[in-house]
């Protein structure tokens, strides 16, 4: 075939194993990766991504067009998107019932490749049991002109004080600004000890150092902090899973990461679809036990 000039030696992207459509589509600008070019990512990091999608309530970001087009967060699955997509019946806050996707395999994911989904992101609790979360996750949202290096330093420190609670916790680059600090759990707590577990920690991080972070949405009070999005962890909210690709310019990708290798990093949003074979050689030095510990929540009363 033709050779791929864009991309360095050492990536063979692999044919999807579905059929792809406007394969030649561009979907982050006119010389940026095309639709196949996303399906044969999905097609080669399916196996590292389906311990984190598979029998969990995923909602996507569809831009069928395009990045620079239309993008939409889709929650519920629709009729005819075929026999691959499973889902799940799920009553939501305001009473109503909805069936909400859950991928299995990887001919589910890219199936809703097909269907024009770019990213990827899953709830907090698994399929077997939407009312017990099985992560923790932070979402450190950086205001403008604060560097990677702080946002790497501001996790680690998370990580630290969440250590000494007994809480392994792992990090990921999400292929935008910032760093998502996740701690695996063993479902045993309820959404709403989940959430107030999350968010009196962020409040008492925002205590100790109220310069440098806040536990509050509000725009004036993220001038110049970091956001600790402690919200992620409200039942039916969601988080960008590993392996993700991002609608955004360059084509980024979440990115699983050491703690030891974080600071290094140049920022969260530099593994790209450029190459995608940096990212799977990092992702087998970062190695199969990332994301994984059994622990729970101690909820003080
Ligand atoms: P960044 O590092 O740039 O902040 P991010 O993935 O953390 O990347 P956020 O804007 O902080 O992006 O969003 C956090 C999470 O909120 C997302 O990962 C996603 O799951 C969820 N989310 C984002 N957009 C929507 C949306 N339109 N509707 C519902 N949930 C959304
Ligand atoms: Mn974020
Ligand atoms: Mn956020």
């Amino acid at each position: 075939g033709e050779i791929e000039m864009n991309q360095p030696a050492g990536w063979i992207a692999p044919q999807p194993s579905i059929r792809i459509t406007h394969a030649d589509r561009p979907l982050f600008g006119a010389d940026g990766p095309t639709k196949g070019d996303l399906a044969s990512w999905y097609e080669a990091a399916a196996p590292l991504m389906l311990p984190f999608i598979a029998n969990r309530p995923v909602a996507l970001l569809r831009c069928p067009q395009g990045i620079s087009e239309q993008c939409f967060f889709q929650k519920h699955v629709q009729k005819g998107w075929g026999k691959e997509i499973g889902s799940l019946m799920i009553e939501e806050a305001d009473g109503s019932t909805d069936p909400v996707f859950v991928l299995g395999d990887k001919a589910a994911i890219l199936r809703c490749v097909q269907m024009g989904a770019i990213e990827f992101h899953g709830w907090g609790s698994r399929a077997d049991d939407i009312e017990h979360p099985d992560r923790l996750v932070f979402d450190l949202d950086p205001d403008e002109g604060i560097g990677f290096a702080d946002i790497a330093a501001a996790a680690r420190q998370m990580r630290d004080h969440l250590a000494d609670m007994g809480l392994v916790t792992f990090p990921m680059v999400t292929g935008g600004k910032g760093v998502h600090v996740i701690a695996p759990l063993d479902p045993g707590a309820d959404w709403a000890a989940t959430e107030g577990f999350a968010k009196s920690f962020a409040q008492a991080l925002e205590q100790a150092e109220p310069r440098r972070y806040t536990a509050s949405m509000s725009k004036a009070r993220r001038k110049g902090r970091i956001f600790i999005d402690w919200m992620r962890n409200r039942r039916g909210s969601t988080a960008v899973l590993p392996y993700s690709v991002r609608a955004r310019d360059g084509a980024p990708v979440a990115v699983p990461v050491a703690w030891d290798d974080l600071p290094s990093l140049a920022g969260a949003n530099r593994f790209t679809l450029r190459d995608p074979g940096a990212i799977l050689d990092h992702a087998s030095s970062v190695g199969a036990d990332w994301g994984k510990a059994s622990q729970t929540l101690t909820i003080a009363d």
